[in-house]
């Protein structure tokens, strides 16, 4: 028994400070915008850690009653945010923790400057940080992509994208897609996030159209066609739209439905050509 016992320990010990940045269940918190309001109110101080690169950096909330509106606290905080966004601001959202009064809450931000901007940063006004239930300045509901970075921090993908009905899930996929979240494209796909590049020069993607079926005409179907048209923005290539079908499947008549992840990115390597 000993023989398990003492590599199992020292395994923890090695993927202790991993598993934290990868968003650990029961570590990081999932608490609703309304909680988190209160925890970080307008002009308190807290940290920021990136999930993927585990960078952190320092930042104050100044305004915002959706989602916080918040500022890097100095020059070298605007500096290292800048860093984990490969040196260009970008709307693309990531996974944070947000680290404040020895709690680690799961969060989203986005990477670009916008309005209005008071402390001496370097940084040309304030960004978004959304907590689960947060809203953005335009929308009624939770943005996708922003509601999919607080899972991931939280360590909860795999139960969201368990329980996703067919719609859900595509629309998860696109979202996957649109931040060019391998971690979130893996979850949706029937197959590994293999082609990277392609995935790399899909720069936007828009969901102009995707008719549903009602759930009574799904049933036990294991393989369902879902007809969409969208809108994407290919590096190098520029505004191109997508007409066809994404082919969803599932093990069982309650396994979770995957996206033909394969089928979707060869025809948008033929449009990219
Ligand atoms: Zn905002």
């Amino acid at each position: 028994m000993k023989f398990v016992v003492i590599p199992m320990a020292l395994l923890l010990l090695f993927t202790a400070d991993a598993s934290v940045i990868q968003g650990e269940k029961n570590t990081v918190e999932m608490i609703s915008w309304e909680q988190a309001d209160k925890l970080i109110p307008r002009y308190s101080k807290f940290t920021v850690q990136d999930l993927e690169t585990g960078k952190k950096f320092h930042v104050q909330r100044r305004a915002g009653s959706r989602h916080a509106d918040v500022q890097p606290l100095t020059t070298k905080d605007t500096k290292i945010m800048k860093h984990i966004y490969n040196g260009k601001w970008s709307w693309k959202r990531r996974g944070i923790i947000v680290i404040v009064k020895g709690k680690m809450i799961a969060a989203s931000m986005h990477g670009m400057p916008h309005g209005a901007g008071a402390l001496n940063n370097n940084f040309p006004g304030h960004f978004c940080i959304h907590f689960y239930g947060s809203k953005t300045h335009r929308t009624s509901s939770m943005d996708l992509s922003h509601k999919l970075m607080i899972f991931k921090a939280a360590g909860e993908l795999d139960n969201y994208f368990e329980s996703a009905g067919p719609y859900e899930l595509v629309d998860a996929y696109f979202a996957g897609l649109k931040q060019q979240d391998l971690k979130i494209i893996h979850y949706a796909a029937l197959q590994k996030p293999d082609r990277e590049k392609i995935i790399n020069q899909i720069e936007n993607v828009t969901v102009l159209r995707m008719p549903a079926l009602p759930a009574e005409n799904i049933g036990d179907a294991l393989t369902l066609s879902v007809p969409v048209e969208l809108a994407l923005q290919l590096k190098g290539i520029g505004p191109e739209k997508y007409i066809g079908t994404i082919t969803i499947v599932r093990f069982s008549p309650w396994g979770p439905w995957k996206v033909d992840s394969k089928q979707f990115l060869e025809e948008v390597e033929v449009l990219a050509r």
